[in-house]
């Protein structure tokens, strides 16, 4: 069945996977991104090469207005909006907790936390049966720093991903009454841009040699994992953190 769905943090990285795969099958994707609209505007390209439709929509998971303001545009340029992939999230450089500022921890709960509460909050009031809603998925993207708590790099990420398994625990038992699934995925080592802020860009490939599977995963083999949670293919799955690390 075609879908619409909204990827936050769609412009790079696995959010640009999810959403490319997305248009594999047809689907129409509302590609947030914060900053960069050049990215997101490659991944708009290469949504439609792969046969859906997409637009690029600027915004702040951390901004309630932006929130609101980005599944507004993406139902009115593709209709009801049945899938969120929950995805933008950031780090920031490697250190210990005794040298963290404030800033940057609230900055960092402000966007994959509440952000993605907030997400999940305008998917909740806008898919939810008993609102009017034709129910719908969420995958929230975790990591597997979640289990592993990141001591000496950022105990700041982690936590905030160990939220996020929690969230998507109680919220699947509040939202399965209301038509929703909500999963979520725990990726490990993936080569993306994102150990580029946490300080080493080549992250990826020298530790993934520490990896059961000897090596990083690819954005594509966990937005593969996004799509089956986003499919009818997974209708029974809901509650569940799905580990795309490699054995790890
Ligand atoms: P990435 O390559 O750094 O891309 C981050 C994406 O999020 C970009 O599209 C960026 O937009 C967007 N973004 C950042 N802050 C935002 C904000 N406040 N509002 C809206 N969008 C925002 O990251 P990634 O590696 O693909 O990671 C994606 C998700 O997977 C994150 O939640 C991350 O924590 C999680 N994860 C990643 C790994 C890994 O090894 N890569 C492992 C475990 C979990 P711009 O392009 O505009 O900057």
């Amino acid at each position: 069945m075609s879908k619409v769905i909204l990827v936050t943090g769609g412009s790079r990285g696995i959010g640009r996977s999810a959403a490319k795969l997305a248009g594999a099958r047809g689907w129409s994707v509302g590609v947030n991104y914060a900053d960069n609209a050049r990215a997101a505007a490659e991944t708009v390209a290469e949504v439609e090469k792969a046969g859906g439709k997409a637009i690029a929509i600027k915004g702040d998971v951390a901004s309630e207005k932006d929130v609101i303001a980005m599944f507004d545009a993406t139902s009115k340029a593709f209709g009801y909006v049945d899938g969120l992939v929950n995805n933008a999230g950031i780090i920031a450089p490697s250190l210990p907790l005794a040298e963290m500022t404030v800033d940057r921890m609230r900055r960092l709960f402000e966007v994959n936390i509440l952000g993605s509460y907030m997400c999940a909050r305008e998917a909740a009031r806008r898919m939810s049966t008993s609102r009017g809603g034709k129910g719908g998925v969420i995958v929230n993207l975790s990591s597997a720093a979640a289990r592993l708590g990141s001591p000496n790099d950022f105990v700041d990420y982690a936590g905030s991903k160990g939220a996020i398994d929690t969230f998507t625990i109680g919220l699947s038992k509040e939202l399965g009454p209301e038509g929703i699934r909500v999963n979520a995925i725990r990726p490990g080592l993936i080569d993306t841009e994102i150990h580029a802020v946490a300080g080493s860009p080549d992250r990826a490939f020298t530790l993934g040699k520490q990896m059961p599977l000897r090596r990083a995963g690819t954005a594509d083999e966990v937005g593969e994992a996004i799509i089956w949670l986003l499919d009818d293919a997974s209708s029974y799955v809901s509650g569940s953190i799905l580990d795309v690390a490699g054995g790890r």
